[in-house]
């Protein structure tokens, strides 16, 4: 096909690759996620914590090595280990199964049948498209089918799921979802408000703005219901 006497040619390996390239910026700049599940290989467990650590200081200290820090400076030298450790102990330990929080349910003996809210929950994940913190609130709601659990471990399943390499859109899902199995329940609500550090201290620098995710379910997906569980959250620490 002629245009202008230039022929329109199929694009070159080279300028696919750069479309690729910019395609896959622009899914990390969006922060658009690709599934509600954690991208997880099948063998990311095959390696042990200690042997992790290891291998993540080793790699870290490359790092910084390229970047020009002198690694033999008495305030540096210890970093590498210490991002290891932070991150497989703490920050990302959310990856790890095995630290999943074990929940013992109880009978609904005083046969509440009302939403109980749980607000306010502070939690701290990482954008998995910068690796910069993802700082925010959870509310969080459910409508007891009979069983119930200790309150304390709403904020632990909300926890556990912040500690991995996140977006906002599928921790509100994942968060959700346990919910619904542990509790035995659809009725569940959750709302995120976050402020994403990628999005305020680079980027487009904006440092008013936060993120809100939402996910009703069951009886949350009646207007009412929803309206009422919307009011409690919003009346800010005074109720
Ligand atoms: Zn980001």
């Amino acid at each position: 096909m002629k245009l202008n006497g230039t022929s329109l040619n199929t694009p070159s390996i080279k300028e696919i690759t750069d479309l690729r390239a910019l395609a896959i910026d622009e899914v990390g700049d969006e922060h658009l996620s690709t599934s509600y599940e954690t991208p997880l290989r099948e063998d990311a467990f095959a390696i042990d914590d200690e042997l992790k650590m290891e291998l993540i200081e080793k790699h870290f200290r490359e790092i910084m090595h390229i970047m020009g820090l002198d690694l033999t400076d008495d305030s540096l030298k210890g970093t590498p280990r210490r991002v290891a450790k932070m991150y497989v102990q703490e920050i990302f330990s959310g990856l790890n199964p095995a630290n999943k929080p074990k929940v013992a349910l109880f009978d609904n003996k005083y046969k509440y049948n009302e939403m109980l809210v749980e607000k306010d929950i502070t939690f701290y994940s990482n954008c998995e498209h910068h690796f910069v913190p993802i700082i925010g609130k959870a509310h969080v709601a459910y409508i007891s089918s009979g069983k119930v659990i200790g309150l304390s471990k709403i904020n632990r399943v909300v926890q556990y799921f912040a500690r991995r390499p996140q977006v906002q859109e599928r921790l509100t899902v994942q968060i959700a979802n346990e919910l619904k199995d542990m509790l035995q329940t659809e009725d569940v609500a959750v709302l995120l408000d976050a402020k994403h550090l990628c999005v305020s201290s680079r980027g487009v620098n904006d440092v008013a703005s936060s993120t809100i995710t939402a996910h009703y379910s069951g009886k949350f997906s009646e207007e009412n219901t929803r309206q009422e569980f919307l009011k409690y959250v919003q009346l800010g620490g005074q109720a």
